[in-house]
């Protein structure tokens, strides 16, 4: 059945617009075809998965949708930080339309850095190509030896030669590592002949990966599998001065930025994969008999329901109103935690009913449900893990309290 998404009465014109365009092409486009899309269709007559991905592509682009986190001067289609969160929950439905509308990580957090930090050459080298799909990239910050869940950890470093940097790390976890043409590399920079205030401070240099002294040792097995989250060692690797991004000293505020808009997407996204999770579920539960019964009639299925009903629309109002405050220019940092700790919670509950009220066919490859329940149980380490974002929030709550005010929930 396809997905049902229906005008929210509170919402403008043309974020149910964007929502119900979004909903046509994932139901006609996407769901349809997704075995082919994914390139996992027996081989046959009919168009290959790169064919059926580029007359999708065509449809988006065609319906003014193609990287909608990018502004039109960069090849994007101008979507406002709300208007793209709201499209999100529609575009997850479908674990594969996200790269079918060009927005797709780690490019997309890169190309938002690019926009931001980026000069105005960077972006015609880097950031256009990429938003045209003419170029893959990666973004190098956590490293084995050190707790990437402590960014000041960093041991990377990129030392001042001239014009030059010269860049000297150990980085795993890179995503797309192998299929990129250029990484964003976090490095702490030492400069000995510039202003003092240049060392230590974490910069992100763009690194092209046929740069000689870049080595990806390999792509590590992640969940049992092959994968492109690869690990690299940097050794003597000398990029031009003009391949550093921002002022010296803004890595990490780069990285923020990066990451606090980076969640609600990624939290709205989780969102679109539990809606799915709970309409394959219930589907299941109106048509299995399970002695003498279909599951539906069963308390134990009933409940499911009921808690993932509940899960997903906690998730997704809390993710709302972190969305709405973050978009009215609010201090939103809080909430943005918030949502980091209690989306993928939901998210690991959801897709685990679903998965039980399948059977076995829940974790086979003719469900989406094994790799949502991975990507769920990743997301609780990625991106700065539960923990960290639980001391966040009370250290914020206590720091406001310790200045004289009890918090507000607004
Ligand atoms: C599939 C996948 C893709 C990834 N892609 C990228 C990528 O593209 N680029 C990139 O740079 N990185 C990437 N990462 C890395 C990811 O961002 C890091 O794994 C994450 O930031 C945690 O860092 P760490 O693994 O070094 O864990 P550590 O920092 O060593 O933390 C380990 C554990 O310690 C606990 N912990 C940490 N701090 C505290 C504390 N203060 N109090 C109590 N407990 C604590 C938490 O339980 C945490 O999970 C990816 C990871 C995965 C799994």
């Amino acid at each position: 059945m396809p997905m049902n998404v229906r005008p929210v009465l509170a919402l403008n014109e043309r974020i149910n617009h964007i929502r119900m365009t979004t909903a046509r092409i994932v139901n006609n486009e996407i769901l349809p075809f997704e075995r082919l899309l994914a390139g996992r269709a027996e081989p046959g007559e009919g168009p290959t998965a790169a064919e059926a991905r580029a007359r999708v592509r065509a449809e988006v682009v065609e319906a003014g949708l193609w990287a909608p986190h990018l502004p039109p001067e960069y090849g994007g289609a101008g979507l406002t930080f709300l208007e793209h969160a709201y499209m999100n929950e529609i575009l997850a439905y479908s674990g594969i339309a996200a790269r079918l509308f060009g927005v797709v990580a780690p490019n997309s957090g890169n190309q938002q850095i690019l926009l931001r930090y980026g000069t105005e050459a960077q972006k015609q080298r880097w950031l256009v190509p990429l938003t045209e799909g003419r170029l893959e990239s990666g973004f190098s910050m956590t490293e084995p030896e050190s707790a990437g869940s402590d960014p000041r950890a960093i041991r990377t470093t990129a030392r001042r030669d001239g014009d030059f940097w010269v860049i000297n790390g150990h980085k795993w976890f890179t995503s797309n590592g192998k299929r990129a043409d250029f990484l964003i590399v976090m490095c702490r920079t030492e400069d000995p002949t510039g202003p003092a205030e240049r060392n230590g401070k974490m910069t992100q240099m763009i690194v092209p990966t046929n740069t000689p002294g870049l080595k990806i040792v390999r792509g590590i097995e992640v969940w049992g599998q092959d994968s492109d989250h690869c690990e690299i060692r940097y050794d003597d690797v000398r990029v031009p001065v003009e391949n550093q991004l921002g002022t010296v000293g803004s890595g990490h505020e780069a990285a923020q930025h990066r990451l606090g808009a980076g969640r609600v997407y990624h939290c709205m996204n989780s969102i679109g994969h539990m809606w799915r999770a709970f309409d394959l579920m219930v589907e299941r539960a109106t048509m299995r008999e399970v002695h003498g019964g279909l599951l539906e009639t069963k308390q134990f299925v009933q409940g499911f329901i009921a808690d993932s009903y509940i899960d997903i629309q906690a998730a997704r109002l809390m993710t709302i109103a972190c969305a709405e405050k973050m978009d009215g220019g609010g201090d939103a940092r809080t909430d943005i935690s918030a949502i980091k700790v209690f989306v993928p919670a939901c998210f690991e509950r959801v897709v685990d009913r679903a998965i039980q009220v399948w059977g076995a066919a829940g974790v086979s490859g003719d469900l989406p449900l094994w790799a949502m329940a991975q990507g769920a149980r990743t997301l609780r380490l990625a991106d700065g893990p539960d923990e960290v974002h639980r001391i966040l929030i009370a250290k914020n709550v206590l720091g406001q309290v310790h200045g004289g005010e009890n918090w507000s929930f607004d």
